[in-house]
């Protein structure tokens, strides 16, 4: 019997390599315009005839390529871009496979026309399905034009697989936006069928991401900067109230390559989690820069995938720097801050090790100690007098923001008399700008308007945070009970506690004896005082029972949630001035104070500008 195995001829072997990297029009497009950007590009032109299927141009002013070169570039495994195996670990271009064109070429039409800077003459190259037809001089600009008719015109499954054009167009479109939301510096031109459809100047980061998607995104976008030892991060992310119901918007880069990671997408989403409904999917454009030895890119054809040696804690630095930047700049839309770029957190030193934020709690803290307290005066922990700050530079509404006369503009006599007048009846008291009415809200000023609070919702959000921190630092901040305290409850409802008893003891609950129908409690959270055990206890079942529905929220946040909810102070509840101070300056404090964890307003805001249109 003779030998059977024998070596494929080239144009075979590359056409089933074309069957993994070009899958349709879209892939042509991706690997055409990651070339132009990987030759030096700036300004690249895209053109598309027939949703791809008649014609895909790509023209940019790069490099160039020399005669031999534009011949070399079609060859299998043909790159310029890495020469050994070393140099896998130290990528920085988007292509280094070497068989974007050579499959292209296998399928299609492709005619290149090339020139470097220092030719006089470029080249062009025609090939049919593989077979160079012509190769002859050309006057051409520098750059390279690649021209791709009649995709898959040897390849009639491929061909007939195709979609309709307005869906193979959208394919088109976002592997058009892959590319020109990380590239900024780059000029785009895109027509389609002749006519402009993309047109963006090079620019900044969100100015692109504004022009691709539209001026109404400007608002929408909160910054998001992070600089680590392991990883930098920086981009922008929609505000929550602009989640889309479709995940579409979310756009993750990594070393300039768009990435599909869902373990990372989690982290993001995560960040969001008590911020949007279930069913909706934040929008974001999050950038990552990384050692490349930390990666490996090199585990998919199109190389959307790729391996993090250090996905932990890449996962963990993700999530909280989202989680700051949503904290930070997620007030009410009505106040912009024109704030381009994001706060300067400054990096992590070498080697440092990246923590959860905890709180801390006071080691001298008595709980015995009989002192009657108005509800709401635990001192800030450092983490919350850290974001404190931070909101009162923006926002701050005690200090420099009573008013002084010298603040005033000629032409708003008539308000600054007002607030004048607030300030005295409120210097008369004591230091205080806040005023109750209602028995309900709270209201404040800031320099940008004035502040609206409801305080049970506000109550509620600071609560959450509290309880959230103490369960997920394992530091409760407990109170033992005098004498064990026993609860008559349903069968039922001790079976539901049950579920729960881990996050109890985080939260500072000391449940002892899980009876048939009744629980021992032996000591609760400190900011349970002057709660009534047993009111307390129905109204958290009740609050638990309800959150029942929700099967994304984890179980400690569920009772964190109703926790705030059943301590939270009434709607019908006279508050002391310290009090309300307390509590404006605990709701700042807050990562996200804006919102309860149910998605109820804290605040509202009115801004003197949209005052100043009110009163004209
Ligand atoms: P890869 O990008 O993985 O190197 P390709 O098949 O996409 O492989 O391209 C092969 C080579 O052709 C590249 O390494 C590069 O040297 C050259 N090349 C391709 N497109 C361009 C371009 N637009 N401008 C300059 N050189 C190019
Ligand atoms: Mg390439």
């Amino acid at each position: 019997m003779p030998d059977l195995i024998r070596l494929l001829p080239d144009a075979v072997a590359n056409q089933i390599a074309a069957g993994e990297v070009v899958q349709r029009p879209a892939s042509a497009v991706k690997e055409l315009l990651e070339n132009a950007v990987d030759a030096g590009a700036t300004s690249i032109k895209l053109l598309i005839k027939d949703a791809g299927k008649a014609l895909i141009q790509v023209i940019d002013n790069g490099s160039g390529m020399s005669e031999r070169d534009a011949r070399m570039c079609f060859e299998r495994h043909a790159t310029s871009k890495i020469e050994t195996a070393n140099d896998l670990l130290t990528i920085h271009t988007l292509g280094f496979r070497g068989e974007a064109l050579a499959s292209i070429a296998s399928i299609a039409q492709v005619e290149i026309r090339t020139k470097r800077n220092e030719d006089e003459l470029g080249t062009c190259v025609q090939i049919d399905g593989s077979d160079v037809k012509n190769q002859y001089p050309v006057t051409a600009p520098d750059g390279t034009s690649i021209a791709v008719k009649n995709l898959f015109f040897n390849v009639p499954a491929r061909r007939n697989f195709l979609k309709s054009n307005t869906l193979e167009l959208k394919y088109i479109i976002e592997e058009f936006f892959r590319v020109a939301l990380v590239t900024p510096q780059i000029a785009f031109y895109f027509y389609n069928n002749d006519k402009i459809l993309h047109q963006v100047t090079a620019s900044t980061l969100k100015q692109r991401i504004v022009e691709l998607f539209g001026n109404h995104y400007n608002p929408r976008l909160i910054p998001v900067e992070q600089e680590s030892s392991i990883v930098n991060i920086k981009g922008f992310i929609g505000k929550p109230e602009f989640a889309k119901k479709k995940r579409g918007e979310q756009y993750f880069f990594t070393n300039g390559r768009f990435i599909k990671s869902p373990y990372l997408n989690h982290a993001i989403e995560n960040a969001f989690r008590e911020l949007i409904p279930n069913d909706a999917y934040p929008t974001y454009f999050i950038y990552l820069t990384i050692d490349p030895k930390t990666i490996d890119v090199n585990i998919h054809p199109t190389k959307t995938e790729i391996n993090f040696q250090d996905v932990k804690n890449i996962f963990a630095i993700l999530q909280s720097s989202i989680r700051q930047s949503i904290g930070k700049f997620n007030i009410t839309p009505s106040l912009d801050f024109e704030q381009e770029q994001g706060m300067v957190i400054p990096p992590l030193p070498p080697g440092a090790q990246v923590k959860q934020p905890t709180i801390n709690v006071n080691p001298d803290y008595n709980p015995f100690e009989k002192k009657v307290q108005p509800q709401i005066d635990l001192p800030l922990t450092n983490r919350e007098k850290s974001n404190y700050d931070h909101w009162q530079k923006l926002f701050d509404p005690l200090k420099e923001l009573r008013f002084p006369s010298s603040a005033s503009s000629p032409d708003e006599p008539q308000a600054q008399q007002t607030l004048s007048n607030w300030d005295q009846i409120d210097t008369a008291k004591g230091k205080s700008d806040v005023i109750q009415v209602q028995n309900r809200y709270i209201i404040t000023f800031t320099d940008k308007g004035i502040v609206i609070i409801d305080q049970q919702n506000a109550h509620e959000r600071i609560l959450f945070e509290r309880f959230l921190s103490a369960m997920e630092s394992n530091i409760p901040a407990s109170q033992q009970q005098l004498m064990p305290q026993t609860i008559n409850i349903t069968h039922e409802d001790v079976e539901l506690l049950k579920e729960f008893n881990a996050d109890f003891e985080k939260a500072g609950f000391e449940i002892t004896g899980f009876g048939k129908n009744t629980l021992l409690v032996q000591a609760i959270p400190a900011d349970c005082l002057n709660e009534n055990i047993t009111d307390l206890f129905e109204k958290l079942l009740e609050s638990l029972k309800t959150s029942r529905e929700d099967p994304k929220t984890q179980p400690g946040q569920r009772l964190a949630r109703s926790l705030s909810k059943s301590l939270s102070l009434g709607r019908n509840r006279k508050l002391q001035p310290e009090e309300m101070n307390a509590l404006v300056e605990q709701l700042f404090a807050c990562k996200i104070p804006d919102i309860t964890a149910d998605g109820k307003p804290t605040m509202t805001i009115i801004g003197f500008e949209e005052m100043k249109r009110k009163f004209k």
